[in-house]
C-alpha cells in the first residue's frame, strides 16, 4: 500500500538527529452506515485527515486540541493497532505498515504507550506485579524469567513506588498511583518512544502534577521521545520541546514551544491558550469567548478552513480554500490560517479587549 520506501532514502545510523517517528499524510477514515448499505464512497468519518509529523529521538512533542479532534485515532495508527487509510508511519526509517510480523514485534518494544484511563487499562484481577511484568512475559527475549521479579520491583522504584506494591491490586491504589503503574509497566521493555495519550485527563488536579513531573524526570533520565497528547495547552506546558495543535482531524500550527506559546498564529491555538488558567478571572472571562460553538463533525467538515464556523476573523477566501501548513510571510513557524495573527503579539494582553481582531 505505502509508496513511502520507494522515495525515501535509508535512514543514516550514524545521524544522531534522524527521526525516530515520521507520519507523512497521514489519513484514518472510518467508513460510516451499517449492513447491506455500508460501501466505499458511501461516507465517512474523517478522525485524521492528512497529518505529517515528526519526532526526534529524546524529543517531547506535545499534540494538542479538543476532545474528538482525532488525537487517540493518531495514537492508535502510529502504534500499529489500528491501519492508516492512506499515509505512512516510520519508526527510525522502518515502514510501520510494511513489516512482517516479526520486524513489527521488535518495533513494537521500542515505542509503548501509556493510556488515559489508568483504571480500565490495568485488569483488576492482576496483581501490580504481573501487570507491570506483562510486557516482559510477552517479550520473553527481553530477559530470562528469573529475573523479572527483581525488574519489576527496579520499575515500580523507577516510578516513585514501594516495590511492596507489587502484591497488591488496582483497586487498592489511588489513582495517581495506578498511572504510576501503567508508566511502570510501559518502560518494562525499556522503549525508546513512549506515547502518552492524555496520561493525566483522568487524575485529580492535585495529583496531574506529580504524575508530569515524574514523566519530565524519567524523560530527562531515560532519554525517551514523548509524544504528549492533551486536550489543553496548560497540561503541555512545562512538558514539550515542540507542539503541535490538532484541529478535526488536521494540523493547524505547528512550532516549538516558545513560538507557540508567544505567538501564537493560529485563531485556534490562540484561543486554546486563552483557555489556559490565568490569574486574573476578568481576564479568561473575556479570553474563553474567544472559542464558541462545537467542533463540527468530521463525517462533515467544514469547505475550505475547517476551523473557519468557529473563527472570530473567517472571510469568504477561507470557505473556498483550505489553507497548507506552512510558514506565512509576517510568521515564524507553520501554521494552516490564510490570515495569521503576527508574531509576537502576545495572547493574554489582546484577548483582554474582548474583541477579535
Ligand atoms: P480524540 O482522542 O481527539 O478525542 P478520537 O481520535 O477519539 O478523538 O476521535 C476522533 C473522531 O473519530 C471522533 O469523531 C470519533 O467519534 C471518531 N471515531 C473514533 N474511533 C472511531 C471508530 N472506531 N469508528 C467510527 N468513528 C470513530
Ligand atoms: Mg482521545
Amino acid at each position: 500500500m505505502s509508496t513511502g520506501a520507494l522515495d525515501r532514502a535509508d535512514p543514516d545510523p550514524s545521524d544522531p538527529d534522524r527521526p525516530i517517528l515520521r507520519v507523512r499524510g497521514l489519513a484514518k477514515h472510518y467508513p460510516t452506515g451499517h449492513g447491506p448499505f455500508r460501501r466505499r464512497g458511501a461516507g465517512a468519518v474523517r478522525a485524521v485527515d492528512g497529518v505529517d509529523l515528526e519526532l526526534r529521538r529524546g524529543e517531547t512533542l506535545g499534540l494538542v486540541g479538543e476532545s474528538g479532534c482525532g488525537k487517540s485515532t493518531l495514537a492508535s495508527v502510529l502504534m500499529g493497532t489500528e491501519r492508516p487509510s492512506t499515509g505512512t508511519v516510520e519508526v527510525d526509517g522502518q515502514d510501520l505498515f510494511a513489516l512482517d510480523r516479526r520486524q513489527l514485534r521488535a518495533v513494537r518494544r521500542r515505542m509503548q504507550m501509556v493510556l488515559q484511563d489508568p483504571y480500565s487499562s490495568l485488569d483488576p484481577r492482576m496483581t501490580i506485579g504481573r501487570i507491570v511484568a506483562e510486557p516482559l512475559v510477552i517479550h520473553p527475549e527481553v530477559l530470562p524469567r528469573e529475573q523479572r521479579p527483581g525488574k519489576v520491583a527496579e520499575l515500580l522504584r523507577l516510578v516513585g513506588l514501594d516495590p511492596a506494591h507489587a502484591d497488591r491490586y488496582p483497586h487498592q491504589l489511588s489513582g495517581g498511583q495506578r498511572q504510576r503503574v501503567g508508566i511502570a509497566r510501559a518502560l518494562a521493555l525499556g522503549p525508546e518512544l513512549l506515547l502518552c495519550d492524555e496520561p493525566v485527563s483522568a487524575l485529580d488536579v492535585s495529583v496531574q502534577a506529580q504524575v508530569l513531573n515524574l514523566l519530565a524526570d524519567l524523560r530527562e533520565r531515560l532519554g525517551l521521545a514523548c509524544l504528549f497528547i492533551a486536550h489543553d495547552l496548560a497540561v503541555v506546558q512545562y512538558l514539550c520541546d515542540r507542539i503541535a495543535v490538532m484541529y478535526l482531524g488536521r494540523i493547524v500550527e505547528t512550532g516549538t514551544r516558545e513560538q507557540v506559546y508567544a505567538s501564537p498564529h493560529h485563531p485556534y491555538t490562540r484561543a486554546l491558550l486563552a483557555a489556559v488558567p490565568v490569574p486574573d478571572p476578568t481576564l479568561r472571562g473575556a479570553q474563553v469567548a474567544l472559542l464558541e460553538g462545537d467542533l463540527p463533525s468530521p463525517a462533515d467538515p467544514p469547505s475550505g478552513c475547517r476551523f473557519r464556523t468557529r473563527c472570530p476573523q473567517a472571510r469568504e477566501r477561507c470557505a473556498q480554500e483550505e489553507p497548507a501548513l506552512t510558514v506565512r510571510p509576517g510568521t515564524d513557524h507553520p501554521t494552516a490560517c490564510h490570515f495569521p495573527l503576527p508574531a509576537q503579539v502576545p495572547p493574554p494582553r489582546d484577548a483582554a479587549t474582548g474583541k477579535a481582531p
